[in-house]
């Protein structure tokens, strides 16, 4: 049987839930910012008690995002801990601007999610402008970044510009937010312990008591009981200075290749659809699957080109045959399909 909590309820559950569960900070969307029209914008102002009862409660501190001066006044006045600033509102200088103006000076904690596209310097510029305003505690979250069409990451992490961030601002925290980058559950584990494997400072999951209820991201949620495994399992490593470079080296390189290795397959994937189209262009004007100067033309073509790279005449050879083998396959099933 499916409880359905009032919200007040609901957030005091999946707080209540994390008590010992290694998290300390509650972070709550009180204010969201959505894509498209006509999509949960957040509980407003309302909620802002709730999060006082969180901490009064289970003394976990508390997070929200900030986008105006409006949120900021609120905000502030009910004594919200950390105030975030998301990734749609990192890309506008004018706004940060305002934001930095309004916070002049405070003692809470401001976190500055990466924008949403992948651009280093507004990212630092946003800090930048927080600590000419005498904002002593900033943080900065790795959300990823946009990319359009991209099947396996929600928002691909680029790890290399959150580590290019440290290297300029070594004494700013850096939190990574897997929910986010993801998009999904199924690799929210491997993203963090890569985040933990770079030494971060931090991680940010999307927890709800029934994720496939939520009003919003419902496919990145995961349950109390779900964050408390994946927190357990994670492996924070040994900091030795020497180990740490290399470790971390290790770590940033392996995370490339696993990225560009899922970035083959959706090619091949994407590859595949149109194999498809041809196919059925083919069935439909009665043409043979099979044209063999084609394929030798565009294999010869690729083997230069691939060369020039320092790449071997085998490898192309082996990986083009193997992916020609497939395509005809395809093919012929959907021509012989009655
Ligand atoms: C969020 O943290 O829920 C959010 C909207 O994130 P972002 O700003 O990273 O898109
Ligand atoms: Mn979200």
């Amino acid at each position: 049987m499916l409880v359905v909590l009032k919200p007040e309820s609901q957030v005091m559950n999946i707080a209540e839930q994390l008590i010992d569960s290694k998290a300390t900070i509650f972070r709550a969307g009180v204010w969201k910012p959505r894509t498209r029209p006509g999509s949960f914008e957040g509980v407003g102002e309302k909620a802002l008690p709730w999060l006082q009862r969180v901490k009064k409660e289970t003394g976990l501190i508390t997070a929200i995002e900030i986008a105006n001066t409006d949120h900021i006044k609120l905000a502030l006045d009910y004594d919200v801990d950390i105030l975030w600033i998301g990734a749609r509102t990192t890309v506008n200088p004018f706004a940060v601007q305002d934001i930095a103006d309004e916070l002049q000076n405070t003692d809470k904690i401001i976190w500055v999610k990466n924008p949403v596209n992948p651009d280093l310097e507004l990212w630092i510029g946003a800090v930048e402008r927080l600590i000419q305003a005498g904002i002593k505690n900033i943080g900065a979250i790795h959300r990823g970044f946009s990319s359009y069409n991209s099947s396996h990451y929600r928002n691909p992490p680029k790890w290399q510009i959150p580590i290019d961030f440290r290297r300029k601002m070594p004494d700013i925290p850096m939190i990574c937010d897997p929910s986010h980058i993801c998009g999904n559950r199924d690799t929210l584990e491997n993203v963090a312990q890569t985040a933990l494997d770079l030494q971060y400072d931090g991680i940010m999951l999307e927890v709800h008591n029934t994720p496939d209820d939520a009003w919003s991201d419902a496919k990145q949620q995961i349950t109390p009981s779900v964050f408390k495994e994946l927190i357990y399992r994670l492996v924070v490593r040994q900091k030795s200075i020497e180990g740490e470079e290399f470790l971390s080296k290790l770590s940033l390189l392996r995370a490339e290749i696993d990225t560009l290795d899922m970035k083959i397959i959706d090619i091949l994937y994407d590859r595949m659809q149109i194999v498809k189209d041809i196919g059925k262009v083919k069935k439909e004007q009665n043409v043979a699957v099979f044209q063999k100067e084609r394929f030798n033309d565009i294999l010869l073509k690729l083997i230069e080109y691939g060369n020039k790279m320092g790449l071997s005449r085998e490898l192309i050879n082996t990986i083009m045959k193997a992916i020609h083998i497939e395509s005809i396959a395809t093919q012929e099933k959907i021509i012989n399909e009655k």
